[in-house]
């Protein structure tokens, strides 16, 4: 891998669709890196990101394949290597994903997630990393790349070691993690800003339909040490919720004294969409897999649903009733 960069290529990165902190923040910080050694990137994502991502350096030539398709392709065929980061199926890159693998490019993948398919040429893969941020600062050591790590590049990769660690306190989060946050610190990284840039900005009507959620849609199933929240489409067009906005809604249901388990369910139109999150050993992305189309971490995983909003959490039910037995008593 290292000599195919040892001379000018040209470089797409992309990431999975609805990019979260640490997608964006190891994509952007990845391509300071590689443009820093004289490398001709773009970062494509499959479709838009969070507002509350966009004051991440680099954002503003960031291409978003769903509102850039041609000028996309174009990068894509004149690409010289892809790089997936934060995503280990090409599924998960939507639409872009296809056209990657029609075209035959050479890809790098770096990931953390587990069950990786087997789609790249080159391959960073850790599951223990708590974030595809840590692993791209891993590969630049291991490279001897440090040297073009700017202080741009370390203020997006600060961004995913916080969110994919939840503000450094879930298991994934290593001396690793923390060693690497100390390393951007001393580099210059205003750490604050990074957080207050990401969770200071929620606006009036969101933080009421937090509320309104808490009050009217948040569901306990004591017996199962988990809680959930079910959000009809309505809910969503009445608040003016938009991308990123319920990110943090399923962590709530988890910070409920004596929870172990917890999902947000959100009629999102096209699909029902589900985050599943946990504590310990309780394995979210089996039950993702297994009763939803889904995947992701042991403690944080999504899925889908074709079904209607009603049908969908009639489904949970079901699947608790299997799954709540073996790993929620
Ligand atoms: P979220 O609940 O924030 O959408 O996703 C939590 C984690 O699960 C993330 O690491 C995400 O990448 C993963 N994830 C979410 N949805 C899916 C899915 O449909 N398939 C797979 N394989 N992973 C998912
Ligand atoms: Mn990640």
């Amino acid at each position: 891998m290292l000599n195919a960069l040892s001379q000018p290529r040209r470089i797409l990165i992309t990431t999975h669709h609805k990019p979260d902190a640490d997608a964006l923040g190891s994509s952007l910080g990845w391509a300071h890196v590689l443009q820093a050694r004289g490398h001709a990137v773009t970062v494509v994502v499959p479709n838009d990101f969070p507002g509350f991502l966009d004051w991440m350096p680099g954002t503003t030539s960031v291409l978003d394949y769903e509102q850039s398709q041609d000028n996309a392709l174009k990068v894509l065929q004149e690409a010289d290597l892809v790089c997936c980061l934060d995503f280990n199926d090409l599924k998960r890159n939507n639409e872009l994903g296809q056209k990657i693998e029609q075209s035959g490019k050479p890809i790098l993948m770096v990931d953390h997630h587990p069950y990786p398919k087997d789609f790249a040429t080159y391959s960073y893969h850790k599951v223990e990393a708590s974030s595809t941020c840590e692993l791209i600062l891993d590969l630049c050591e291991e490279w001897g790349w440090m040297d073009s790590v700017s202080l741009d590049a370390g203020t997006c990769l600060y961004a995913g070691l916080v969110t994919d660690t939840g503000s450094f306190r879930f298991p994934s989060c290593t001396p690793n993690t923390h060693r690497w946050a100390a390393h951007l610190l001393e580099m210059g990284v205003r750490h604050f800003q990074v957080h207050e840039s990401i969770f200071d900005q929620t606006p009036v009507e969101i933080l009421r339909f937090l509320g309104h959620c808490f009050l009217n849609r948040l569901k306990v199933l004591p017996e199962w040490h988990t809680a959930y929240i079910v959000v009809p489409q309505q809910d969503l067009k009445d608040f003016g919720v938009r991308t990123g906005d319920t990110e943090g809604l399923v962590n709530y249901a988890l910070n409920l004294k004596g929870m172990r388990f917890a999902s947000v369910i959100i009629d999102r139109g096209v699909q029902v969409k589900m985050s599943f999150r946990s504590k310990g050993k309780v394995p979210a992305n089996l039950f993702a897999i297994q009763y939803f189309e889904g995947g992701g971490h042991l403690n944080a995983a999504g899925g889908q649903s074709g079904d209607t909003l009603e049908q969908t959490e009639a489904r949970f039910l079901t699947a608790m009733a299997s799954f709540a037995p073996d790993h929620l008593r």
